[in-house]
């Protein structure tokens, strides 16, 4: 699909910057709080992760420019201050335990260039908010997590992956330069070149606060997908339709609640590229939730019971094998961001979502954890598989080559933290580890046991923070920060 109107230089929310223009010019972004000038306003919240499993109480900062986010540094103190973008990490990341937390989601617009594909955005614009301005116009994210509702800040400390890593990478694979707040208060322009760059794709947060970010969108033939389904009876039939020809957009979902051990449905997908006449399907490339669940929400009512009845109904209504149907982008990458507040589902103990990665030839691992949860009685409430291309050069990015599961757990189901222990020793044990944007539990052990190159980005991050200025409770847990 050529770009809709050529030639027109677009631009979404206000920002002026350009390609190459000094970061500083993004100080013209604002919004009605958070802007310079005024001194930073500190509101006490509880803020936790998607998961809702650690709340902890902080000083909010909201922060709509740099120079309202350079007012905000001396407030950090002894405790610290750490950036903050929609939340949707599902651990401790993005929180301070008593420090402060700097909301960067005001600061917030995009600038398009329809003739490269290069995107400049502030930090706090939302990939669904990039989406819906460019799909229209010829360009894709190249890089899309599971919800449209996530920063480009947010995006690029935790390195995100996509259902399409084996063909495409991490989404800090097409940040071609962005502009970082460090502790001293001055603002940097970075790429792949500087080892601080490296440190900061994937280094949730802790090098500093990605200000700005120069992203490349890849062209694309239409606001559609061509997906490719197969039921899968278990396991290792998933593991073959995961590797099968077909798009590059790949996940299983399994259900670990059936008689059935880990049946599911495996999708294949791609940009589709035919005649549009027959394509009689709506595009969006978000999605709207049409439900939220309420605040007050009984949180028994999710029952292994309850999902086993959908699961079932999910798993018939799949088509035992079908290709090439069309379905709408956000349709089809976002189906959660149909339902908002999902996480009140598990009430008020929250969930737990463990993510590890195994090397491609330790398919067992994933066959033991899914044989001991079983066993365990911990219910897995969702579970989704994807498959990984190699690393790259950022020495905290989750994805190795091999096979990443989610797993969606209870937090007050008995047992479960000793299983995921057991987990941990099984990951470690494989050259694998744990997504650290989703975690909430791991020791500082174990995280040097998964991270072989942990002590590379510990010193160039503290190099760039000697006084320790960046936390958040992930790191003191973890000890990525001393
Ligand atoms: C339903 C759902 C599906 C998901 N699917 C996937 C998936 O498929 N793949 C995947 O990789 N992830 C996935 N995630 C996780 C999510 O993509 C990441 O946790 C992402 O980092 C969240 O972005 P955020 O803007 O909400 O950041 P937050 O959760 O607010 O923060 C995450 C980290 O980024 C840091 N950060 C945020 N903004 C900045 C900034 N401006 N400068 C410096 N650091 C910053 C924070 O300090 C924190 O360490 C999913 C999450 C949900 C809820």
């Amino acid at each position: 699909m050529p770009p809709a109107e050529p030639a027109a230089r677009e631009t979404g929310r206000a920002f002026e910057p350009g390609r190459g223009a000094r970061q500083d010019s993004i100080a013209a972004l604002g919004s009605p709080d958070g802007r310079s000038g005024v001194a930073p306003v500190t509101v006490r919240a509880t803020l936790n992760g998607w998961g809702r499993v650690r709340p902890a109480p902080a000083e909010l900062v909201r922060i709509a420019d740099v120079e309202a986010l350079r007012a905000a540094l001396p407030l950090g103190g002894a405790r610290g201050l750490i950036a903050r973008g929609m939340g949707r990490s599902y651990g401790d990341a993005a929180q301070r335990s008593d420090g402060v937390v700097l909301d960067m989601t005001p600061h917030a617009g995009f600038d398009l260039d329809d003739d490269s594909g290069i995107v400049s955005a502030a930090s706090g614009v939302t990939l669904g908010e990039l989406l819906r301005f460019s799909v229209p116009r010829g360009w894709m994210v190249p890089v899309l997590p599971g919800t449209q509702h996530v920063t480009v800040g947010g995006a690029i400390a935790s390195d995100i992956h996509g259902k399409n890593h084996g063909a495409s990478g991490t989404f800090g694979t097409y940040a071609e330069a962005l502009g970082l707040l460090m502790a001293n208060g001055d603002l940097v322009e970075l790429t792949w070149r500087d080892e601080l760059f490296r440190a900061t794709v994937g280094g949730m947060g802790l090098t500093g606060v990605i200000v700005w970010a120069r992203i490349a969108l890849r062209p694309i033939s239409s606001p559609l997908l061509a997906v490719d389904t197969d039921r899968v009876a278990g396991l290792d039939e998933a593991l073959a339709a995961l590797t099968a020809p077909g798009g590059p957009y790949r996940v299983a979902w399994l259900d670990l609640l059936s008689a059935a051990p880990a049946r599911g449905v495996v999708t294949r997908a791609d940009h589709f590229d035919g005649d549009r006449d027959r394509a009689a399907v709506a595009g969006s490339p978000t999605v709207r939730a049409r439900l939220s669940v309420p605040r007050r929400w009984p949180g028994g009512l999710l029952q292994p019971s309850t999902v086993r009845a959908f699961n079932e109904l999910r798993f018939r209504r799949s088509p035992r094998r079908e290709r090439g149907r069309l379905e709408a982008i956000g349709r089809h990458m976002f189906p959660l961001d149909a339902l908002s507040e999902w996480p009140r589902l598990y009430g008020r103990h929250g969930f737990v979502q463990y993510q590890p990665v195994v090397p491609l030839d330790r398919e067992d691992v994933l066959r033991t954890m899914i044989v001991s949860l079983r066993r365990s009685g911990v219910p897995c409430y969702l579970c989704v598989l994807k498959d990984f291309g190699p690393a790259n050069a950022a020495p905290l990015s989750f994805p190795i080559r091999g096979w990443t599961i989610a797993l969606d757990l209870p937090r007050a189901a008995p047992g479960l933290d000793a299983l995921l222990d057991s987990f941990d020793e099984l990951v470690v044990a494989a050259g694998g580890r744990v997504y650290l944007s989703k975690d909430v539990r791991m020791r500082a052990e174990t995280v040097t046991a998964m991270y072989p190159r942990l002590e590379e980005w510990r010193a160039i991050r503290d190099g760039s923070d000697p006084e320790g200025v960046w936390r958040s409770d992930l790191a003191v847990r973890t000890g990525l920060v001393g």
